[in-house]
């Protein structure tokens, strides 16, 4: 699609190819306008899982990738839970995997954020900005995002010590101490990465009970590098120039407490990427595609797939799984429509 030339226009948008001669006063050269039977918005595992699929389904697909591709499996260590792997396999590596896999199948991708779609209009468009993109049919995936607390202190420290990445930034805070705010399964995996650089690492969760898995909680327990504050939250994070610790206040006593430390990771959750959608499409009210059959959303022919619809399970397995169903219903969208360009 980049540096498309400019004089014919090369369509198969009603599955016969079709070449629409223009005149161009500076060549003869054609222009192809390429209209995808589906995009794949998103390349974590349900994007790139929907784009193995609807590969080997024949069907002419584009994966809009993002700025930044693989979604939060990027983000990750060791993944130890997903099938196929006997030893834990690092969360960029499969994301390698499984690209390396869609592309044998003939998908193409484009590594560049959706600034807008226009789902109103048949065939729909999709803007990178620098390029709009057609389909017939889509596949949302792109996903959900770290939650932040939202503190002034939070936003002006962040990248000075503030950080929701462990797995970016802990490398950093070798020999210093770190806070986790959090009780998930992030916050627990996250913090025990970190132990293995920091001289100590402390927990602050807003409950008396973790939310994360047994198996992550009896991890962190043993783990003498980790210690725990309970029903405690953050109400201001400390320093000028970088952390230099935290205020934090008991929400059962109402006491308040100053912790020294030198970085803060934020685990408190997620939220969907669907801002790009609004008004669109049909979003519940914390802004996640809802479903209305199998992976079909609110716009016939847009189907959505992992955790920008699903805040329960968020799994790498279950976004893959959901990736394998919007391609197939996809792909009985286009047959049952006529619209499959082969
Ligand atoms: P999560 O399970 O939603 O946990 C978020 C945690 O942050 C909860 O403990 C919550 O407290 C706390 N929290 C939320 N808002 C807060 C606030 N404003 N202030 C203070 N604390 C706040 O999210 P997650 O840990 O990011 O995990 C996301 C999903 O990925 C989960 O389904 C998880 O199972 C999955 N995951 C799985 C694995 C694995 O299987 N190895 C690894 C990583 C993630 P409450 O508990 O009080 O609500």
């Amino acid at each position: 699609m980049r540096g498309r030339p400019d004089a014919a226009w090369q369509t198969c948008f009603d599955g016969v190819p079709k070449t629409i001669t223009v005149e161009s006063t500076r060549t003869a050269s054609k222009v192809y306008r390429v209209i995808y039977d589906v995009t794949v918005l998103g390349s974590g595992p349900a994007g790139l899982t929907a784009a193995v699929y609807c590969g080997r389904a024949l069907l002419k697909t584009l994966i809009v990738a993002g700025a930044v591709p693989g979604g939060q499996l990027m983000l990750t260590t060791e993944v130890e839970n997903f099938p196929g792997f006997e030893e834990p396999v690092l969360g960029p590596d499969l994301i390698q995997r499984m690209r390396k896999q869609a592309e044998r199948f003939g998908a193409e991708f484009i590594q560049e954020d959706v600034v807008g779609v226009n789902l109103r209009t048949r065939p729909f468009k999709v803007s990178t900005g620098n390029e709009t993109y057609e389909s017939k049919a889509m596949i949302i995936a792109t996903g959900a995002s770290a939650k932040w607390l939202g503190l002034p202190s939070e936003s002006r420290l962040r990248g000075r010590g503030v950080s929701s990445c462990a797995t970016c930034d802990g490398f950093f805070f070798r020999g210093k101490d770190t806070v986790t705010v959090g009780g998930g399964d992030v916050a627990l995996e996250d913090t025990i990465f970190l132990t293995k650089f920091v001289n100590h690492a402390t927990i602050i969760h807003r409950r008396d009970a973790l939310r994360a898995s047994k198996i992550l909680q009896d991890r962190a327990f043993k783990n003498q590098k980790i210690s725990f504050v309970w029903d405690s939250v953050v109400e201001e994070i400390l320093g000028r120039a970088k952390v230099e610790g935290v205020r934090i206040r008991n929400v059962k006593t109402g006491k308040q407490d100053v912790l020294k430390c030198d970085g803060v990771f934020v685990a408190i959750g997620h939220q969907p990427n669907t801002s790009v959608f609004l008004g669109q499409i049909e979003l519940d009210q914390k802004g996640y595609i809802v479903i209305r059959d199998r992976t079909a959303t609110s716009v016939e022919g847009v189907f959505a797939a992992g955790d920008v619809r699903d805040f329960h399970y968020r799994q790498a397995v279950t976004a893959a799984a959901d990736g394998c169903r919007a391609a197939m219903d996809a792909e009985d969208y286009l047959e049952e429509k006529g619209l499959r360009s082969q």
